[in-house]
């Protein structure tokens, strides 16, 4: 729970404990499971997930990690599954890493089409 007043209960009625930013887990999209739909991108109440590459043709990718409260909506939004929570190293992650893994992906798609 990200709650600083302590005000959000948890399934068995007791105060859930505040979680520490850097300990949330964060979404990590498995891109060759992401068909690009942008779901998940419109679902996030937070804007911290954006679509490198074209709408149905591109990767989701996460770009505001410290924006994310782990509500995850995106996961459960996702049709295909793309989309697993987990620990992410706040002090070493850059966006960028995974926008270029992305664009690598999609250049790979694009050159077997041609
Ligand atoms: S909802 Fe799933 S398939 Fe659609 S863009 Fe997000 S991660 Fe990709
Ligand atoms: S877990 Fe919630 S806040 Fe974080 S990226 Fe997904 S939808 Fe956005």
């Amino acid at each position: 729970m990200i709650c600083d007043d302590l005000a959000v209960e948890d399934e068995l009625g007791c105060l859930a404990p505040r979680v520490p930013r850097g300990d949330r887990l964060r979404p990590v999209i498995e891109p060759a499971m992401c068909n690009g739909c942008g779901i998940c991108i419109a679902y996030c109440p937070f804007a911290c997930l954006e679509l490198e590459g074209a709408l149905n043709a591109g990767v989701a990718i996460l770009t505001e990690p410290l924006a994310c409260v782990s509500c995850r909506e995106c996961v459960e939004i996702c049709m295909k599954g793309a989309i697993a929570m987990r620990p992410l190293d706040l002090g070493r992650f850059d966006p960028a890493d995974d926008r270029a893994r992305a664009r690598t992906l999609l250049d790979d798609y694009l050159e077997v089409g041609e």
